[in-house]
């Protein structure tokens, strides 16, 4: 008996899954919704005329607990950042973030959101940095409007 009953849970549990809808998902034509507070790909955040909001103040490098963070600053002429300063190379390493949101915590001008990509892997190690052509916002998409279910979250956008 005490082998038996396991086997009749087993195949009880079998049946009644026989009947249920299946949740198959078709991926990658069909992408999983995330968890609304996921951590995936940073963004980094353009104003509303476009220019870049990161014044490469350093804090996030700082609050990274990875060290994953690089960023190279430079004085502004206007036409990429409204401030004075602006990240001239900003580059985080994938291989060695946590994905723990430090950075997104950390900035003062909310310039880095952490957003909802999941979709990472990579061929080559040679592609194992995002740099700020990975991860700033695309001027096609300014004026932005920030699509979030969780105000505490606004870099989230479609795509
Ligand atoms: S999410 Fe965390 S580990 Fe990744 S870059 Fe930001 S602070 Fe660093
Ligand atoms: S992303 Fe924010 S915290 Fe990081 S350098 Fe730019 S302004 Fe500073």
């Amino acid at each position: 008996m005490a082998v038996i009953r396991p086997l009749l849970v087993g195949f009880a549990t079998t049946f009644k899954h026989m009947f249920r809808k299946p949740i198959t998902v078709n991926y990658p034509a069909e992408k999983v919704p995330v968890f609304p507070k996921y951590r995936g790909k940073q963004v980094l955040m353009r104003d509303e005329n476009g220019l870049e909001k990161c014044v490469a103040c350093g804090l996030c490098a700082v609050a990274c607990p990875a060290d994953a963070i690089y960023l190279e600053a430079a004085e502004n002429d206007g036409t990429v950042m409204a401030g004075p300063r602006y990240a001239k190379v900003y580059q985080i390493h994938k291989m060695r973030c946590i994905f723990c949101g430090y950075c997104e915590e950390a900035c003062p001008v909310s310039a880095i959101f952490m957003g909802k990509d999941y979709e990472l892997a990579v061929y080559s190690k040679d592609n194992f940095i995002w740099d700020k052509q990975d991860l700033l916002v695309p001027l096609s998409i300014v004026p932005l409007t920030p699509v979030t279910a969780d105000p505490q979250h606004p870099g989230v956008f479609p795509g």
